[in-house]
């Protein structure tokens, strides 16, 4: 595969997996936590397909493209290794719906810091919730699921409490 294959294949395992999830958690009241808002593209199709839940994202420094810049009220900014056990005590296990996409371009340093982060995300999904990742996870009581038939398996996970 080129480069080009595997950003295209990340991209639409990506929009697949968030679409699905979306999708099996719309029954779901609890907030939808998005990790990374980068140049906000995920963020921007989160807002434009989830209805009657509000929508946090957790992200160091605000760069996004203004179309897909969220409100003040609904940014944690701060490094998420920070903000996810703040966001324990005032959430608890409420998420309806998390998607990370936090990793850069060096594949050793994503898996470091996905062990590092999963003990953080793990106590905030609640039952039922589902949690999409671009890297794998490393999580004790979460559960893979199946992906949508037009994911690629190794681009995109899911994750299911
Ligand atoms: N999904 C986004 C989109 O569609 O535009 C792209 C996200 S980008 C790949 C990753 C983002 O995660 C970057 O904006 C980076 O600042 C953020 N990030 C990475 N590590 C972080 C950390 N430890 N705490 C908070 N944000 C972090």
């Amino acid at each position: 595969m080129t480069r080009l294959d595997l950003f295209i294949a990340r991209m639409v395992s990506q929009r697949a997996c968030l679409d699905h999830a979306i999708a099996l958690t719309a029954d779901m009241t609890g907030p939808v936590f998005e990790l990374g808002l980068g140049n906000g593209r995920t963020y921007h199709h989160m807002m434009a397909h989830i209805t009657g839940r509000d929508v946090y994202v957790f992200e160091r420094a605000i760069a996004s493209h203004p179309d897909s810049t969220p409100p003040e009220d609904r940014v944690i900014l701060g490094d998420v290794r920070e903000t996810l056990p703040a966001t324990v005590a005032r959430f608890g296990a409420g998420a309806s719906l998390i998607h990370a996409d936090l990793g850069g371009h060096d594949a050793e340093k994503n898996v470091r810091f996905a062990r590092e982060v999963s003990p953080l995300i793990e106590p905030l999904l609640a039952p039922g919730g589902l949690m999409v990742s671009s890297d794998r996870m490393f999580f004790d009581t979460l559960v893979e699921q199946d992906l949508p038939t037009d994911a690629i398996e190794g681009r995109c996970f899911i994750y299911k409490r």
